[in-house]
């Protein structure tokens, strides 16, 4: 048996529940125009700490929340389908949630980080720039490294948060704004 198993009586009851049938329109319009960029953390869903059901956001989670090269490229792609797809809109917010106790910042010890990029041939240098060592500081440079890159449509905007784990409050720490402005 394995651990999914577990899970597979849940899935029976929400397929009977026919909540799958209120599907957003493609391409990839949620409900409530919400993009989530959040850690992987499991403490950090945002179906918990933000209430979403079904089809109301797209979540994309990387570690830390950080915006890396591929989730900049997800981020981008949709934008630009909803471009080319549904020019009318809507369009988007790119909400950017990092957190409090984020495990990222295990990489913060040298030792680790070195084993780790030896291991993964990862660049060491790049990894150190990886822990929300104050995930403030790290949401407001991803923030602006999304609205600096001029792929990315100037009719989305992009917003920055810091969820406490210690509180389970989100506090938002750079208003929407477009790219480009
Ligand atoms: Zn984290």
């Amino acid at each position: 048996m394995s651990d999914i198993d577990s899970l597979l009586d849940r899935n029976r009851a929400f397929a009977e529940s026919g909540a799958w049938r209120n599907t957003p329109r493609l391409p990839f319009l949620p409900f409530k125009n919400l993009y989530v960029i959040t850690c992987i953390d499991p403490r950090t869903d945002p179906a918990d700490f933000l209430g979403l059901e079904f089809g109301e956001a797209i979540v994309a989670r990387a570690v830390g929340g950080r915006v890396t090269g591929l989730v900049l490229r997800d981020l981008f792609y949709i934008s630009y389908l909803v471009e080319q797809k549904a020019p009318e809109g809507p369009y988007f917010e790119a909400a950017v949630i990092h957190h409090t106790d984020c495990g990222s910042r295990l990489l913060e010890d040298p030792e680790l980080r070195h084993g780790f990029a030896e291991r993964s041939g990862y660049d060491e240098a790049e990894l150190a720039q990886l822990p929300a060592t104050v995930p403030a500081d790290t949401v407001r440079a991803d923030v602006e490294k999304i609205l600096s890159t001029p792929q990315i449509s100037p009719r989305i905007t992009v917003s920055g948060h810091v969820y406490h784990t210690d509180t389970g409050l989100l506090e938002t720490v750079t208003k929407a704004a477009h790219p480009g402005t």
